[in-house]
């Protein structure tokens, strides 16, 4: 577990301001990834992934419609009133809520460490983000998404 007490609190949420949240992070440790699958371009989604227990969804959680394709696994969650992906569950780490850093409050982006993942060849490059036993339990989940 990462130390509760070097966690920042920062809070974030789509365009319109129906969906609000608040995610527990530490921009030294926890790094932020930038994927350029097909998905995560056109979005522009800048992946935090953090555990469900660092992670309140404050409001809005009615007005949160889901998008899944491929294997389903990841649920893509977004705002049906302005269309904003503020965070999801993804398929690297279903137990995990990702939240995308350019959904938080005012530029803190600066404050995190942004490292490339190739999500265009994803089977290839997941074992960067996961631990070895979460590879495991994800074995035999095949295609983006
Ligand atoms: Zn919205």
């Amino acid at each position: 577990m990462t130390e509760t007490n070097r966690l920042n609190t920062y809070e974030g949420g789509c365009h319109c301001g129906a969906v609000r949240f608040r995610v527990l992070a530490n921009p030294e440790q926890d790094q932020v990834s930038d994927c350029n699958c097909s998905m995560c371009r056109k979005k522009g989604f800048l992946h935090l992934i953090v555990p469900p227990e660092q992670f309140t969804l404050v409001s809005g959680e009615e007005m949160l419609t889901t998008y899944t394709f491929n294997t389903g696994v990841a649920k893509h969650t977004f705002c049906k009133i302005c269309g904003i992906h503020g965070f999801y569950r993804p398929r690297s780490h279903p137990h995990m809520i990702d939240v995308n850093v350019r959904c938080l409050d005012e530029n803190v982006l600066s404050q995190f460490r942004v490292v490339p993942f190739d999500g265009v060849n994803w089977e290839e490059n997941i074992h960067s983000l996961r631990s070895a036993e979460e590879v495991i339990e994800g074995q035999g989940v095949k295609g983006k998404g």
